[in-house]
């Protein structure tokens, strides 16, 4: 599935690819419509389509991965929120297991996350996977997501990457097609994000269900 002689560097999305999606998930459609409600004395629905429409006005912007943004929306401290429901914070299959791969076969492995840098460091905290990364970046170091037009461009000159030789795995098919228009060269979709869910259909790159399928000889 992947040559990996021809691969220096692999870039890895954080939630819904080396983490189960499943944490997100739970967090934003269960806990915090609860908390929310109960917070500003509302009933749960009322919350949810609040949240709901909050959301959707929010969607492929850096905002929307805000931590702060949020907190001041909603006037409620999403990092402490987050914190209450941590232990759901765990790898997707296999990920300890191909960081261990990688770092065996000497390849650069860079996280590179639309998650808040609060948020990012309460993930690598709480799974441990900061032990097996050499570099962790967040996309709001440089003021764009990752499906943003131009991210890519800035990705590269700071970590001074040839993206003829890198890998990038993750699980949003928005910034694959962005990496890609920005000359990402080898890209894979994780195909389910969100351990308690159904594999997704494969889309137009090549599809990931678990690490394994790379490790093979
Ligand atoms: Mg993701």
């Amino acid at each position: 599935m992947v040559n990996w002689s021809a691969i220096d560097t692999v870039l890895l999305d954080m939630d819904g690819t080396l983490l189960d999606l499943h944490f997100d998930n739970y967090f934003w459609l269960e806990h915090l419509p609860i908390r929310y409600a109960a917070h500003h004395a509302c009933d749960l629905e009322s919350a949810q389509q609040y949240l709901h429409n909050l959301s959707s006005s929010l969607q492929g912007s850096l905002n929307w991965y805000c931590l702060d943004y949020w907190s001041t929306q909603i006037d409620m401290d999403v990092e402490a929120l987050k914190i209450e429901v941590r232990h759901l914070i765990h790898f997707r299959p296999g990920t300890a297991e191909f960081l261990a791969f990688l770092q065996a076969q000497g390849k650069q492995a860079i996280l590179v996350t639309n998650a808040h840098p609060k948020a990012m460091r309460l993930k690598l905290q709480a799974s441990g996977l900061d032990k097996h990364l050499q570099t962790c970046l967040s996309s709001h170091d440089f003021q764009l997501a990752k499906e943003n037009p131009g991210f890519w461009d800035r990705l590269r000159e700071h970590a001074d990457l040839d993206y003829t030789r890198c890998l990038f795995i993750d699980d949003s098919l928005n910034v694959l097609r962005r990496a890609q228009a920005e000359g990402v060269r080898n890209l894979l979709h994780v195909l389910q994000p969100d351990m308690s869910q159904a594999i997704r259909p494969k889309a137009e790159f090549p599809g990931l269900v678990h690490f394994t399928e790379l490790m093979a000889p």
